[in-house]
């Protein structure tokens, strides 16, 4: 914990994630070895490697770090961030394990990280150092279609992705699941059309879930529909570029305000995510852009007046010194862990109402987890129902469900994915309405809680209660 004079303690992400758990356990009926049991991370393995670049050997430090293998293989991105360490390597793992369950995709939880700025490099070096580090992982099954399958995150994409599953390949020539290996590839290699986005779309799902339940709305002081909602969004990554651009585009929602490293851009009339995009991605940052306010210190934006505030980047943004000062009345985490333990309790206390990242961002997971299996299936998607007759795709969808039924976690496949299969529907039609119905579903299993039980009055501890009870189920049925 950091402390500063005159202020309670901030703690750390990892300090985070454990008083949020331990804030739900304490609601639950698990024996004390099994509480601790699921809260610790099970290993993490730290690798220092040399490549030689520009003339001279250059060390990095990477980690993965597993936190639970109550289900194999264990899942979750690979993040190449200068700040990368391991505490919150161990705590974006743990968020992995409770996201994976929340949603029903049968994985445990894993994260891993290499401390590098990436914009130092050039495409080469970065390939060379990915696949040294892969080779690294690979090396000691920490990358394996059966063990650990790694997919994005922060300072990494599909190209990443691509040269991860290729050096798998060539190290292990007879695995015929080889491009199992990693999630997040290109379409042309591997990948499966939709999973770029999913993020984001899936943050726009549960906003649009949410928005379906009145009662849930009036909680967070607002009324009506997601049209006309004004939305300052931190951070346009991957993530927030896709959330705020599909928010604004396809629900009518108003971009007020757009939180970068080098600044913001503030502006009531609603702005043009796709404009800002494209002078980010030409510029490298949103100094300059024209057709906004400009406010030096990005971080204020966090503060003004909106309906929704999207944290899409990194941890613990929203703090104990900021979280009073914040007027949104409803936060939905696109990232992993930006509101710290201190925030949480000051923001439950104002009746901010978070949506939190366990099931916010919980789309990647969800299509990556697509991506895995239509890899083990070696079925592309979409193409084949349309050419072939249709008992073939029963015979398809009777195997998954066959499949769901041996796996420990309840997981089913949803009508809605059942229906578009059978009837043909292409590939990216598949994603979306898989991705939509899980959204709804896990939602749906967070607000059971949430209005059901009275000592539970915010949405994450719901969340944190759907997913320790199935992980600990899992645990139970293998006789622990
Ligand atoms: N890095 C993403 C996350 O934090 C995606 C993980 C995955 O697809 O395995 O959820």
């Amino acid at each position: 914990m950091t402390q500063k004079a005159g202020q309670a303690p901030e703690p750390s992400f990892r300090e985070s994630v454990d008083i949020m758990f331990n804030r739900a356990v304490a609601l639950m009926d698990l024996s004390p070895g099994l509480e601790e049991k699921i809260r610790v991370c099970n290993a993490t393995y730290t690798v220092r490697f040399g490549v030689r670049l520009r003339g001279e050997i250059k060390t990095f430090t990477g980690y993965r770090s597993v936190h639970s293998e109550h289900m194999e293989p264990v899942k979750g991105g690979i993040r190449f961030a200068i700040g990368v360490h391991q505490d919150e390597v161990e705590a974006l793992a743990a968020l992995m394990t409770y996201k994976c369950a929340l949603v029903e995709v049968p994985y445990g939880g894993s994260k891993g990280g290499l401390r590098i700025d990436p914009r130092e490099w050039n495409e080469h070096e970065l390939e060379l150092i990915t696949r040294r580090f892969a080779y690294e992982l690979i090396k000691r099954d920490m990358i394996n279609p059966a063990q650990n399958v790694p997919a994005p995150d922060m300072g990494t994409g599909e190209r990443e992705m691509a040269w991860i599953a290729d050096q798998y390949k060539r190290m292990n020539t007879t695995d015929i699941n080889g491009n199992a290996c990693v999630t997040g590839k290109p379409t042309h290699a591997g990948g499966i059309q939709g999973r770029t986005e999913a993020t984001g779309r899936g943050v726009q799902y549960a906003l649009r879930e949410f928005f379906r339940h009145p009662e849930d709305v009036a909680i967070a002081r607002m009324s009506g529909t997601l049209d006309g909602k004004r939305v300052i969004v931190q951070g346009l990554g991957n993530v927030g570029y896709h959330a705020a651009k599909f928010l604004s585009e396809e629900d009518g929602c108003k971009i007020t305000g757009i939180i970068e490293r080098d600044g913001a851009l503030h502006d009531e009339a609603g702005l043009n995510v796709e404009a800002v995009h494209q002078w980010i991605m030409k510029h490298g940052g949103i100094t300059g852009y024209p057709a906004a306010n400009t406010l030096k210190d990005g971080q204020q934006l966090l503060e003004e007046n909106c309906d929704i505030l999207i944290p899409a980047a990194l941890e613990g943004v929203i703090n104990r010194k900021n979280a009073p000062k914040i007027k949104a009345p409803l936060i939905i985490e696109a990232a992993n862990g930006p509101v710290t333990a201190g925030a949480d309790e000051i923001l439950r206390e104002k009746g901010t109402v978070i949506i939190p990242d366990m099931y916010a961002n919980a789309g990647g997971v969800t299509v990556s987890y697509f991506e895995w299996v239509k890899n083990l299936s070696h079925i592309r998607f979409g193409r084949m129902q349309r050419r072939q007759e249709e008992s073939r795709h029963q015979l398809i969808v009777d195997e998954l469900e066959r499949i769901s039924k041996d796996t420990s976690i309840n997981w089913t496949l949803s009508p809605g994915f059942k229906a578009q299969y059978l009837r043909g529907a292409d590939e990216l039609e598949l994603v979306r309405s898989g991705l939509d119905d899980t959204m709804r579903a896990a939602y749906q299993a967070m607000r059971e809680v949430w209005h059901s039980r009275e000592e539970v009055t915010d949405l994450r501890t719901a969340a944190y209660l759907v997913s320790i009870d199935r992980v600990a189920a899992s645990y139970k049925a293998k006789g622990l």
